[in-house]
């Protein structure tokens, strides 16, 4: 059984079967989900979805590319604490972190940075574990997060090297492969998750996005999780119940669930 340690349920992509598709995913060897959060309105959707069923849980954050616009901290910080204490299904703070790809301005890159530091204090402050987006940005992400040594969480959609991976796990943060890993011409994090122990390993599909081959370019769903299972089989040379009992028990582990 793996657990899909980063879901978006909540996206009108699954409006029409958003049931049978998380049927589908119990059905097919998933044992928990955890459903990220991107924005406060998603979030409290995101919280919505948890509470229809058993084995799904919920985060609250605010993706970096919702950064914009967001100045006012102190009511972001009183709006996230209260959407995280609505519900005892919410077992993380995130998604949140730098993704530059779609800013080049120093302000805007700024704003980014403050949203990601209030998560991380926020995390610490409610002994949360935080789900991290970064895009490329690694070594910005890393120079933020060293600030705060009591705080823990996972590296979402890894999709960096095997060195910038080892530099997150020695700050006690764990390491999660999308679809991405099943990609061909993925070289680089092929590389690195051979070379990460699965002891600092997570599982995800990012569903809707980024579905793994043999689905590749398809909607993505927490069943396909398995395919990214699989791949890590292929590429540390160990077998599925290796990889589906560590990768739970850091999951189990991390959010507490
Ligand atoms: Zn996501």
């Amino acid at each position: 059984m793996l657990i899909d340690t980063h879901s978006h349920l909540d996206f009108e992509d699954f409006d029409n079967d958003r049931d049978e598709v998380v049927k589908r995913a119990f059905d097919n060897g998933v044992e928990k989900i955890i459903n990220v959060g991107c924005s406060l309105e998603r979030s409290v959707s995101s919280i919505d979805i948890s509470s229809q069923y058993d084995n799904v849980f919920a985060s609250v954050g605010i993706h970096p590319d919702e950064a914009a616009g967001l100045k006012d901290e102190a009511l972001l910080r009183k709006k996230i604490i209260e959407i995280a204490g609505s519900s005892d299904k919410v077992v993380a703070l995130g998604e949140c972190g730098l993704d530059y790809s779609h800013i080049k301005a120093e302000p805007e890159k700024k704003q980014q940075e403050a949203l990601f530091r209030l998560h991380l204090e926020l995390a610490e402050e409610l002994q949360l574990p935080v789900i991290v987006h970064v895009r490329d940005v690694f070594d910005e992400a890393y120079q933020v997060i060293k600030n705060y040594p009591n705080v823990s969480g996972v590296m979402h959609c890894f999709a960096g090297s095997a060195t910038q991976a080892q530099k997150f796990i020695a700050l006690g943060f764990l390491v999660s492969f999308t679809g991405i890993v099943t990609f061909k011409n993925a070289t680089e994090i092929h590389e690195a998750a051979r070379e990460i122990p699965l002891g600092k390993m997570m599982v995800e599909t990012d569903c809707p996005f980024i579905a793994p081959e043999p689905n590749r370019g398809k909607r993505n769903e927490p069943a396909y999780v398995r395919f990214v299972g699989e791949k890590i089989c292929e590429l540390k040379e160990v077998n599925m119940a290796e990889v589906e009992k560590i990768t739970t028990n850091n999951a189990q582990e991390l959010f507490d669930i």
